[in-house]
């Protein structure tokens, strides 16, 4: 399922994703399409990218929780990094 997303981001164009660990659920994007093209202004920016992770891996996989961005290129990574909360 999780190999699906990445299939599905980088067949979008929203960035190439990584999956980091699973338990708890970690993943990277490079080439974040929401912030790649954005100068660092100190701030996460992927709101978009993180509610669609969320809804896709909530949806359709066991897994519950939310996504939350820890890492963007807008606060000076060079990838963006998000965590599932439980
Ligand atoms: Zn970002």
């Amino acid at each position: 399922m999780l190999d699906e997303i990445a299939v599905f981001w980088s067949k979008n164009g929203l960035g190439e994703i990584n999956i980091n660990n699973i338990n708890p659920l970690e993943i990277v994007i490079n080439n974040c399409f929401e912030c790649c093209s954005v100068p660092p202004v100190d701030k996460k920016l992927c709101s978009f990218s993180a509610g669609l992770l969320e809804g896709i891996i909530t949806g359709n996989t066991g897994i519950g929780g939310t996504i939350k961005e820890t890492e963007c290129q807008g606060s000076g990574h060079n990838h963006c990094m998000y965590k599932m909360i439980k």
